[in-house]
């Protein structure tokens, strides 16, 4: 691939964008491939970020020379590669693979399956615009998943879309409803996120919009604080009143418990598997989009690749892990990000940024910035929130999904399993990739 370094990534958008511009909106396609290194950082590197728009455009992952699996970061997910078997032993192209997984493995209550090991994590309407929550919602129905709405409730316009809605309830308890809780298959108590643990959640004012505030039954205009920690939890007694509380107003409801990754996250994930949730969602650093401070990011939270490991061990050694679901996120960018959790002991992920990347995100770091994102991503202004069509995006997030579980089953057959469910736990099928490099 060529990189003509020398150039500015304005002049690249003058020179190769003219043509893909779409009511204003950017955008990028497979012949914009030499984007200058500017765009992205060593974890999101350039070609990251624009093998996702490739994915995003046609369902498959790209054939023409852009890194689509790993980033430039030297450690965590980037140093990590597969064992894989030899060529005779893999399973032939035509091999059925199944990429499913349960979220309820504690033998009553509902029985939901989805059929990719995705779902979307949380992002609240006000820090992205009810655009983007469509096409989230769109995209989850088309592949019969779910995506989280984070807190604030949500618009009538998601009603449709509601058997998909996985609804949060987090400290600031903004926009919880009797009603929303009873539509919801799964609710999600958010104790903390993996790229701010023990910072909360903020809205700025500029986003806090008159609809907005509405949903929240907030005054309009005014910044809203989600504090640290939820004050009525201080005990796994305490986690079970609350899980009680849901399964009261909504008997039906799976429960998913989402915390960040402390050291002691392993004693906190039983804990809540005896509080009765129905799923452990660890969120590690490096997540989050640019609403979260980089020094947050990069400082706080324990990585995903260390603590799904250390949770997934310790629900072995209590034996409860096969009734308790482990959901992963927090800087997983790729299929081979996803497939390589998997292999350290978690069952899915949640994504967030590859979704937002897959509709046109730059990771600029302006989300909470002025107006919000100038791709009508992250705001909630009535004029760039336009720049995305609902069904023009839930398509883009389709296609993300398409590749991939097309990448999983491939990964899955060169190490000659046919289900994603024999995959959790086998550290034994990843190897360090520098160690491969000088054998
Ligand atoms: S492109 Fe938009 S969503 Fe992405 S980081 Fe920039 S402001 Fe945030």
């Amino acid at each position: 691939m060529s990189k003509e370094d020398n150039k500015t990534i304005e002049q690249y958008i003058v020179e190769k964008h003219s043509g893909h511009l779409r009511d204003g909106f950017h955008v990028w396609s497979h012949d914009m491939i030499d984007v200058p290194r500017a765009l992205g950082d060593f974890r999101w590197t350039s070609d990251l970020i624009l093998s996702t728009y490739y994915q995003a455009e046609h369902g498959m992952p790209p054939d023409h020379g852009l890194e689509y699996r790993i980033g430039a970061s030297e450690g965590g997910f980037d140093v990590l590669d597969f064992n894989w078997l030899p060529e005779s032993d893999q399973l032939p192209k035509s091999t059925e693979v199944d990429i499913a997984i349960p979220l309820n493995l504690r033998g009553e209550g509902k029985e939901i399956t989805i059929p990719l090991p995705i779902y979307g994590g949380g992002m609240s309407y006000g820090s992205i615009s009810e655009q983007v929550m469509l096409s989230r919602a769109i995209a989850a129905k088309e592949w019969d998943t779910f995506f989280s709405t984070g807190e604030g409730g949500y618009p009538q316009s998601l009603l449709p879309y509601k058997d998909h809605i996985i609804t949060q309830v987090a400290t600031g308890m903004f926009g919880v409803r009797e009603e929303t809780i009873q539509y919801a298959p799964i609710v999600e108590f958010k104790y903390a996120q993996g790229a701010k643990p023990g910072l909360g959640g903020h809205l700025l004012g500029d986003k806090a919009t008159t609809t907005v505030a509405q949903l929240r039954e907030s005054v309009p205009w005014v910044s809203l604080f989600s504090p640290f920690p939820f004050h009525s939890v201080y005990s796994v007694e305490d986690h079970r009143k609350h899980v009680d509380w849901i399964k009261t107003t909504n008997p039906e409801a799976l429960v998913s418990v989402k915390v960040s990754t402390p050291t002691d996250v392993d004693m906190v994930a039983v804990g809540s598997f005896y509080a009765g949730a129905n799923i452990i969602h660890l969120d590690g650093s490096y997540g989050g989009t640019g609403a979260a401070p980089e020094i947050a990011k990069k400082n706080i939270a324990m990585p995903i690749e260390f603590a799904v490991p250390k949770v997934h061990k310790y629900l072995v050694s209590e034996n409860i892990r096969d009734q308790f679901v482990v959901m992963a996120s927090g800087g997983i960018r790729t299929a081979d990000d996803i497939a390589k959790i998997i292999a350290l002991g978690a069952d899915g992920v949640v994504m967030g940024t590859s979704e937002l990347v897959a509709l046109g995100c730059t990771r600029c770091s302006n989300c909470e910035r002025g107006r919000g994102c100038p791709f009508g991503l992250t705001t909630t202004d009535p004029l760039l929130s336009q720049f995305v069509d609902p069904l023009w995006g839930a398509q883009r997030i389709s296609n993300l999904y398409k590749s991939y579980a097309l990448q999983l089953r491939s990964i899955l057959r060169k190490l000659g399993l046919s289900s994603i469910r024999q995959l959790v736990g086998r550290k034994d099928l990843l190897v360090y990739r520098k160690s491969r490099e000088t054998a």
